[in-house]
């Protein structure tokens, strides 16, 4: 099997038994790469000689025969939306086009002391707005399972490469469902962890009260070793909890004896596509199989979600984005008269529709005369979605539905219909307000041979029986281990 189809727990025993190094790997990621981006486009950019240095480092550890951390010398992807020192940090978008962060993101550094190898950046939606990277500024990045779909968004980069094997796992970023979806879409493993759970230091930010950063992996140990890796508590953060993290490997348990799993009814109605309902039918009988107790439960303000996400989102996006106005970092406008000509031209050329489009919802939301109309409402509806999870949590362990409504869709399908393109978030959404985890897990393949996702969300700080549920289900099914058929070129 090529070195490229190894989970990271895999490839550390490898590592660490010198069956291979470090620098090899790397430099077969890299050749995983050569032979396939082409066809896929989800890096921005690569950093192959400050890879080569980690991997390095990384072996001398191995060979002085050090007690190594098991993410040591495991090549990773990172979404551009996270700063990484001395790297460009695009976003994806034209605005940012040259910036170069002076600083590592917290995530980073931890992952640094880990020795990961970073291959590269990954392409997203512009900002992290958007379902399928079709808003990235600078290119699209295709499906691994069929070319002519869009992997999902706004993380597309970074399930699209490791679906494709050029790298063994990567970080994203969730809003609104952007790692939850394309983790579906590509058919790989992505988890939302709790808001506050992962440092936001260094997150370039789209919605500062829903943005998570979280792991893509190949199966639910490695989320686990990544979410170690990633989590805890940061005083450059003041969002982040000041809380205990636990060994999340210790949540690797083969049973779901007695744990109650909780099916929202709102969660399958018009829009779902049969071949996921079915898949996501069979998915939680395995769960009952392997003990779990299957309930109703019901979350009757899941129809007011999209709405309230696409108020507060927006909003925030509003105030946060106005800090690129071409006076101190990224693009600036040539050819401006005077001061506000400046900010108006930089913003005008720097930004793409999409982005625009945010901007001026969420101004317009927070502006005088509307802002209780629209964003104080906003805020009182999504308390009303945060209690329905709090009472379905009384009564359940977890709550399972389907990732996404539907299995990847054709590249410029919903491009002209912005409605269309945010009814793919439709499931993720409302735990994204309401702060909870939620991981997506491959469940089975649609007759177009296109992954399914099934979620699991639990209540703030349990991500422990999402991954529980999660593994039980991976090591009672071979889905995860369904592999796109991606010919070299
Ligand atoms: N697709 C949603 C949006 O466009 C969510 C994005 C995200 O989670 N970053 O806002």
């Amino acid at each position: 099997m090529p070195l490229y189809e190894l989970t990271a727990h895999e490839l550390h025993e490898k590592l660490k038994a010198r069956e291979v190094t470090a620098v090899e790997l790397t430099q077969s990621m890299y050749d995983r790469i050569g032979a396939v981006e082409e066809q896929i486009k989800g890096y921005l950019t690569l950093t192959e000689d400050m890879a080569l240095e980690s991997a390095a480092a990384a072996d001398a550890g191995f060979q002085r025969g050090d007690e190594m951390p098991p993410l040591a010398g495991i090549p990773i992807a990172i979404k551009d939306v996270i700063c990484t020192k001395g790297v460009l940090t695009t976003c994806g978008s034209e605005i940012l086009g040259n910036f170069v962060s002076p600083y590592d993101a917290t995530v980073m550094t931890k992952l640094h002391q880990q020795g990961t190898v970073m291959l590269g950046k990954t392409n997203m939606d512009e900002f992290a707005m958007g379902s399928s990277t079709e808003n990235s500024a600078y290119q699209t990045t295709r499906n691994p399972w069929n070319l002519e779909t869009i992997p999902g968004g706004s993380s597309g980069g970074s399930s699209a490469v490791v679906a494709a094997g050029e790298a063994i796992c990567s970080l994203g970023s969730d809003t609104g469902g952007s790692i939850r979806q394309p983790a579906a879409l590509c058919g790989v493993v992505g988890m939302k962890p709790t808001y506050g759970r992962v440092s936001r230091f260094g997150l370039v930010a789209f919605a500062s009260s829903l943005d998570q950063i979280g792991p893509f992996s190949k199966d639910v140990t490695d989320c686990a070793l990544l979410l170690n890796a990633i989590c805890g508590h940061d005083p450059m953060d003041s969002t982040s909890a000041n809380l205990p993290v636990p060994d999340f490997t210790k949540s690797l348990i083969n049973d779901l004896e007695g744990v109650k799993v909780g099916i929202p009814k709102e969660y399958f109605t018009a829009g779902i596509d049969p071949d996921v309902e079915e898949s996501i039918r069979s998915a939680i009988e395995v769960l009952q199989e392997n003990g779990a107790i299957i309930e109703e439960v019901s979350l009757p303000h899941t129809d007011y979600a999209m709405a309230t996400y696409y108020i507060i989102a927006p909003a925030e996006a509003s105030a946060n984005l106005a800090r690129y106005d071409g006076v101190r970092y990224g693009f600036r406008a040539t050819n401006a008269e005077e001061l506000g000509d400046m900010y108006r031209k930089t913003r005008s050329e720097g930004f793409g529709e999409e982005v625009k489009r945010r901007i001026m919802l969420g101004t317009y939301a927070l502006s005088s005369g509307y802002y209780d109309a629209y964003y104080l409402k906003a805020q009182r509806v999504r308390t009303l979605i945060k209690s329905d999870f709090d009472n379905a949590f009384e009564k359940v362990d977890v709550v399972v539905t389907p990732t996404s409504p539907t299995a990847a869709f054709k590249i410029g399908e919903r491009t002209a219909d912005p409605l269309q393109m945010y009814l793919s978030d439709v499931l993720t959404t409302p735990a994204s307000l309401a702060g909870l985890p939620g991981i997506s897990i491959p469940c089975g393949l649609t007759q177009d041979d296109l992954p399914i996702g099934l979620q699991i969300l639990a209540a703030p700080f349990e991500e422990e029986k999402i991954l529980r549920a999660a593994y039980t289900f991976e090591q009672n099914t071979d889905h995860h281990r369904k592999q796109p058929n991606l010919s070299s070129t």
